[in-house]
């Protein structure tokens, strides 16, 4: 009984051990450029037929990202504003 639940610690231990590694491998090796993650078919609204790259997509996308920055700037800083004003 307890040699079971010992034994299925240590296996779940070890495959969790192994699943990083197998993600910091994976991580070190796409850095080092040794791999690169292979292109895949994206099906989008542009085109009818799934495409590698869509300009218009990336477009999106980019604009995306800069109103997320913009979001996250925007809060960051009057708060940042706010801890640094101390009232005595
Ligand atoms: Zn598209």
């Amino acid at each position: 009984m307890i040699i079971t639940f010992i034994f299925d610690l240590v296996r779940s231990l070890v495959n969790g051990i192994l699943h990083l590694l197998n993600a910091a491998m994976g991580f070190i090796s796409r850095i080092l450029g040794l791999s690169k993650r292979a292109p895949k078919l994206v099906q989008c609204s542009h085109h009818p037929e799934p495409t590698l790259a869509c300009p218009k997509c990336a477009e999106e996308q980019a604009r995306a990202r800069k109103y997320m920055w913009k979001i996250i700037i925007g809060l960051m800083l009057p708060f940042a504003l706010q801890s640094l004003d101390t009232t005595m």
